[in-house]
């Protein structure tokens, strides 16, 4: 359903009403007007023949016709808006007329123009003859045409008042449609508002005044809202990044000995997993050493448990830069001890990279920590290598490298110790 706004409500309203008013006033006055006007004529009509009736009926009875005509003549005369005049005795003739060519039927007989009366005998008060008579009803339709023209003056002045008010209410209403359109379009990211506060005090002043207010607010504290938004999206950047940062330092934690800084059991422990998997699908020889450090205990016994991790950290280094290939690598297996996986090599090939590094680990560097001179001191390696079974896994050939290494140190230690994976020697220990 179709819905007017207010301002249009209030415009036919206004209209309605002022017509309806100015209409209904009009029309009271003018019957108020034309009624007094009909019964002022009527008294004065009335008055003309009761003035004329005793004269008339003296002249009939005393059979003055002469007179009677002259009186009626002079009576026409002085009387401007009798139109016609007619006098008849009681037998029915007429004594007098006037004009003499009008004959009584043309004479319509409506309401206020005619009048009419029996002539009666002062004395006897019998009848002795009637009098007609028709007015004029030009002074009547001159009201009539003045009532008229005040009407239509009276809309013409409503008229205008109305359209001086129509003008002032649209005026008005111009100032709330801006107003309203303003703030359909405002949006607090453009800050698009452009109305200005209002000098007005009155209600529309108050209005606007308040809205401006409400969108200068509500502008503020976008730009705040915007602000902390920008700042609180740097801020997850910043904190994603160095969470990233732990991540990265945590896993190389889980995966990196802390004081040696080369892999520790469980990298190695995936790590050899992998590989294992590998040179089963390629059919692949893996080697893997176990060594350990011979009496290291003495050595954190003499020097000191600071220097005992020197010498860590640099037999460490030494093994781990003594890898050749890209997939060997070394681990700290725990203490002393460490672990080498070689891809894609066999007993021979482990065993001389062993012998390579007990050569490095003649290197003096090795027995100079900090300024302290160490002892020289040795390995025990041992060595183990197959390649890959469904039915094991790589912790098969770890217990034959472990196994290697405690027969290296049971036959007193400094040496290399070589054992061929075989399988009905499994679980020697
Ligand atoms: P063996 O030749 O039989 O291997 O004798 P060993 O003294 O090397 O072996 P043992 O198992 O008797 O002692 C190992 C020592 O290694 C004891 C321990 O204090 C030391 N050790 C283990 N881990 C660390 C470490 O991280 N830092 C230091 N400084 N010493 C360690
Ligand atoms: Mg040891
Ligand atoms: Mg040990």
């Amino acid at each position: 359903m179709r819905t007017f706004s207010i301002e249009i409500k209030i415009i036919l309203g206004v209209i309605f009403f002022t017509l309806m008013i100015t209409g209904f006033e009009r029309y009271q006055l003018s019957e108020n007007i034309t009624t007094q006007f009909e019964n002022s004529k009527r008294s004065k009509n009335k008055l003309l023949l009761d003035t004329m009736l005793p004269i008339l009926s003296l002249n009939i009875s005393l059979g003055l016709d002469d007179a009677n005509k002259e009186y009626l003549n002079l009576i026409v005369k002085q009387n401007k808006d009798i139109q016609w005049m007619q006098v008849k005795n009681k037998e029915n003739q007429v004594l007098f007329q006037y004009p003499n060519d009008l004959k009584e039927k043309e004479v319509v007989l409506d309401g206020i123009k005619i009048c009419g009366s029996e002539i009666l005998d002062t004395i006897t008060n019998q009848s002795v003859g009637y009098i007609k008579v028709k007015f004029s009803d030009d002074e009547y339709e001159q009201v009539r045409m003045k009532n008229k023209e005040t009407t239509i003056r009276v809309f013409a002045v409503a008229l205008i008042l109305l359209g001086v008010l129509l003008y002032f209410l649209r005026r008005e209403f111009k100032y709330f449609r801006k107003l309203t359109q303003a703030v359909l379009v405002y949006d607090p990211k453009l800050n698009n508002f452009d109305l200005e506060k209002s000098k007005r005090t009155d209600e529309v002043g108050v209005i606007h005044n308040a809205i401006v207010g409400m969108v200068e607010k509500i502008g503020s504290y976008t730009k705040l809202l915007d602000e902390m938004n920008s700042s609180l999206e740097e801020k997850i950047e910043e904190r994603t990044r160095s969470l990233q940062k732990a991540n990265e330092k945590l896993e190389q934690m889980t995966m990196t000995d802390p004081l040696t800084k080369i892999a520790n059991r469980r990298h190695f422990e995936e790590y050899v997993e992998n590989i294992w998997e590998l040179a089963l699908r390629t059919n692949t020889k893996i080697a893997l050493v176990m060594c350990d450090i011979d009496f290291f205990k003495k050595v954190n016994d003499t020097y000191g448990h600071i220097a005992g991790d020197e010498v860590l950290k640099n037999v460490a280094h030494t093994i781990a830069s003594s890898l050749k290939r890209f997939s060997d690598l070394a681990a700290r297996y725990g203490g002393e001890e460490f672990v080498i996986v070689l891809y894609d090599t066999d007993i021979e090939g482990a065993w001389e990279l062993c012998e390579e590094i007990a050569e490095q680990l003649k290197n003096p560097k090795n027995f100079n920590v900090n300024g302290i001179e160490i002892a020289p001191f040795t390995m025990s390696f041992g060595v183990s290598s197959v390649v890959p079974t469904k039915d094991h896994s790589y912790k098969d050939l770890l217990e034959f490298a472990d196994e290697a290494l405690y027969r290296a140190k049971e036959s007193g230690r400094n040496r290399i110790i070589t054992l061929e994976f075989d399988t009905n020697k499994l679980s020697i220990h």
